[in-house]
């Protein structure tokens, strides 16, 4: 599903953030992004949602070229994509519902009766049933990422991918986090994560890809 053929990233202002880097990920995949911060993680997460480009090398997504496309093409692939990163933040002045129903509402695709029937799923899937009406300010911060993760799987997108979704939460909602992507990967769709603590990728058995400084070790 996800192809990288010797990417390179190099940021304006010359740092490399990634180096010669190959590798695959298969569909109904579930893996785990390992290395510190700066490692280059978020990179590789960004290239694959096409938010940002190779400086060398191919990405490829399915059959498409993430480097050739235009930006309406891109827009209409990351429709398949569900993105938790930590910069796509919640609207705290308005509810749980809301915020759910608002990448429906983008796409345009679905009525007002369909989207809320879907909404409602997409929350009771990440166990918030009961809070649609509660603002986000309200909420712990394992709910909050509970409820970017419903946003990110509202349109039942076939690529998952989050950028550190455990990172500031106590252990225990951490892996109450990770066992809700795994339960997502096991309904069919391909998951990709990142994260710099490895102890929550132990007991899953997933393929680990660790990197240090930009390279695959
Ligand atoms: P990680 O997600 O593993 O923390 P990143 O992919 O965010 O790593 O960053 C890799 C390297 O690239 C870091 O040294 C970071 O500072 C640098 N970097 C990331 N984004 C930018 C950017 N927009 N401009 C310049 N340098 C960047
Ligand atoms: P994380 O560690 O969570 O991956 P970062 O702190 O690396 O996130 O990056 C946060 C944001 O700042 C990202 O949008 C990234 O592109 C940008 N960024 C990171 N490092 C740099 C840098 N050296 N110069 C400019 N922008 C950067």
């Amino acid at each position: 599903m996800i192809r990288f053929e010797q990417v390179t990233k190099v940021y304006p202002g010359g740092h490399e953030a990634l180096k010669n880097l190959s590798f695959k990920i298969d569909k109904g995949e579930m893996i785990f992004l390992a290395g510190h911060s700066g490692a280059g993680k978020s990179t590789i997460l960004k290239l694959i949602a096409g938010i940002t480009k190779p400086s060398d090398g191919a990405v490829w997504l399915n059959q498409h070229n993430m480097g050739d496309l235009s930006d309406n093409h891109l827009g209409f692939l990351r429709q398949h994509i569900g993105i938790v990163f930590q910069d796509h933040k919640l609207l705290f002045d308005r509810n749980v519902l809301a915020n759910v129903l608002l990448p429906l509402q983008i796409s345009g695709k679905y009525s007002h009766k369909d989207a809320l029937k879907r909404a409602h799923m997409a929350i009771e899937k990440v166990g918030l049933a009961g809070k649609e009406k509660a603002l986000p300010v309200t909420m712990s911060g394992g709910e909050q990422q509970r409820l970017c993760i419903a946003r990110a799987v509202v349109n039942q997108p076939t690529l998952l991918i989050a950028d550190e979704p455990s990172a500031n939460l106590d252990r225990a909602y951490a892996l109450d986090i990770m066992e809700l992507f795994r339960s997502f990967h096991q309904a069919g769709t391909t998951v990709v994560i990142s994260a710099h603590d490895e102890s929550l990728m132990a007991d899953y058995g997933h393929r680990i890809l660790r990197l240090q400084q930009g390279r695959l070790i």
